[in-house]
């Protein structure tokens, strides 16, 4: 096998110094692929010392050129978009049309940064006081740490180091350790563009590495996406080192189907919310909350051939819908759940434990799932799965649905599907949650609106990316000032105001 996947520091490919490495798998074979070196915290001192050292160049850098950087950069995303889908493919497993998603709407982030010029307009006052006038401006924050899950292996990370970049700021990625080739090849494509070395870095690791980050006194800020056990982590220990932090978490997202929902349509929703990159999305539809007995029923019966029929295969094979899970553990792991919530008296309707592909058979695979008749009470309900497995939770009324959701600790992203508008808006106004859909199964918001949940999905007072991520990657400086010539007001002690100075 080959030498481990390095870390990137200053420009330079350098291995990490642990002699600690981790397998990559071929989640479709189940044959270990590569190796990841995991760094120490003297690695990571290395490549916070390297973006520390490229800040002030970089943040005396005109927003402008920046600007022009990141449209280099996004053109070179752009013609390298099917490589790095089959970057995608290979270590994390999900299908080329969905590595072609996220790699779209990653690039539609750097799209974002792209409008750094506009992103740092100040505002500005005249005559607050005799003449006196007052700006704002937004200055980066220093150097950033961004680490990232391993479900989006591009498009998390984009949603951070462009925009944080853009501002001025310099960066440092830790990318999942179960798939970290992706980052490597983005990095290439960004040195191409022609940005300076040690503007980002790439540190591979686990939490050796994690808390170098979280504890380094020159990391002003820490972006995270990832399960709500480390979110909440990361937030707590950031924060007590200092650092402003934005931690997203895990999800359990419901979609409610009103009687008077199109049927069709939100089975076709259903399908590819929950069973899409199989289901290891944070905003994956993992509940489905049909509101009376025979909506329940035609959904149920109009799901099951649906979910059947889904073409499970390699992220090779043109033809599939949904590839394998991303490691032998967790594709386990879903299926005892699957087993507990037969355990704990749910209908098992479709049962994935049993599918195997042919050529296949070591992957990581397991074929779609459905139950239906789940409470709120079984882990299946409680707890995020991550996994193939969507289960029906019958409802009587429509309150009873908004009652369920507001029970659940997560607040991520939520779905109703109805024609009745008053239905839509009460819905949208009322419901606990950061990411509402109408009719619209994965409301992911664009790149110029921003991403985040509520509740147990999120930690820290900044959304993720879009507007909301300028806020976070800058600090906010305001400046009064006044040029005295021909005034002359002599000293005066009061408390300046409008009327006094
Ligand atoms: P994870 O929490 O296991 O890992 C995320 C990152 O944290 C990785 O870089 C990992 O190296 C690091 N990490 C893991 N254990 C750590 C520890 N003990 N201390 C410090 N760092 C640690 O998550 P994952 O399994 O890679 O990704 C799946 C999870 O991410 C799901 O819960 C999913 O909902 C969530 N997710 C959330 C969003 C969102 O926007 N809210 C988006 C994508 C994924």
């Amino acid at each position: 096998m080959s030498d481990p996947i390095a870390n990137i520091i200053n420009g330079a490919a350098v291995p990490a110094s642990s002699g600690r490495t981790l397998p990559v798998w071929n989640p479709a074979t189940g044959e270990q692929q590569a190796a990841v070196g995991l760094s120490t915290a003297e690695d990571v001192a290395a490549a916070v010392a390297a973006a520390k050292a490229a800040l002030p160049g970089w943040a005396a850098t005109p927003p402008a050129r920046r600007a022009r950087l990141m449209m280099r950069f996004m053109a070179l995303l752009e013609d390298n978009r099917e490589e790095l889908a089959r970057i995608l493919g290979a270590e994390h497993g999900k299908v080329r049309e969905d590595a072609l998603g996220e790699i779209q709407r990653g690039i539609e982030n750097v799209e974002f940064a792209c409008s750094a010029t506009e992103l740092l307009k100040g505002t500005y006052s005249r005559d607050v006081g005799p003449a006196i006038d007052i700006f704002t401006q937004r200055a980066p924050v220093g150097v950033c740490a961004g680490i990232t899950p391993f479900n989006f292996p591009a498009m998390v990370p984009m949603w951070m180091y462009p925009i944080a970049i853009a501002c001025g700021n310099t960066f440092v990625l830790k990318p999942s350790e179960r798939d970290p080739s992706a980052s490597l090849f983005v990095h290439a494509l960004f040195r191409e563009a022609g940005f300076p070395p040690g503007v980002l870095n790439v540190v591979q690791g686990d939490k050796v590495a994690v808390d170098a980050l979280l504890t380094h006194p020159d990391v002003a800020a820490v972006s995270f996406v990832g399960s709500t056990a480390i979110a909440r982590y990361i937030y707590a220990t950031g924060a007590a080192h200092g650092k402003r932090v934005q931690a997203l978490g895990g999800a359990k997202n419901h979609l409610v189907v009103m009687p008077d929902a199109d049927l069709d349509q939100t089975v076709d929703a259903l399908l590819g919310a929950g069973y899409g990159s199989a289901g290891e999305r944070c905003m994956a539809v993992a509940v489905a909350v049909p509101v009376g007995e025979e909506t329940a029923d035609r959904l149920v019966a109009a799901l099951k051939p649906r979910v059947e029929g889904l073409r499970i295969g390699p992220a090779t094979d043109p033809d599939a819908e949904m590839g394998p899970l991303i490691t032998r553990e967790h594709r386990d792991r879903v299926a005892a759940y699957i087993d507990a919530g037969v355990a704990q008296g749910a209908d098992l309707v479709v049962d994935g434990r049993g599918f195997r592909l042919q050529g296949y058979e070591n992957g990581f695979f397991l074929g779609g799932t459905l139950f239906d008749r789940v409470t709120p009470e079984m882990s299946i309900y409680t707890d995020e799965i991550f996994g193939p497995v969507l289960s029906t939770v019958r409802v009587p009324t429509y309150e009873a649905a908004v009652d369920l959701i507001h029970g659940h600790a997560y607040g991520n992203g939520v779905a109703v599907f109805t024609r009745d508008g008053d239905t839509a808006r009460d819905f949208a106004d009322r419901i606990e949650i950061g990411m509402v859909g109408v009719n619209v199964p994965i409301p992911v918001p664009v790149a110029y609106h921003s991403f985040g949940g509520w509740k147990a999905s999120l930690f820290g007072s900044h959304a993720m990316y879009g507007p909301e991520g300028v806020q976070f990657f800058t600090r906010l400086k305001t400046v009064t000032q006044r040029w005295p010539s021909g005034i002359k007001e002599g000293a005066n002690l009061s408390f300046p105001s409008m009327d006094g100075s």
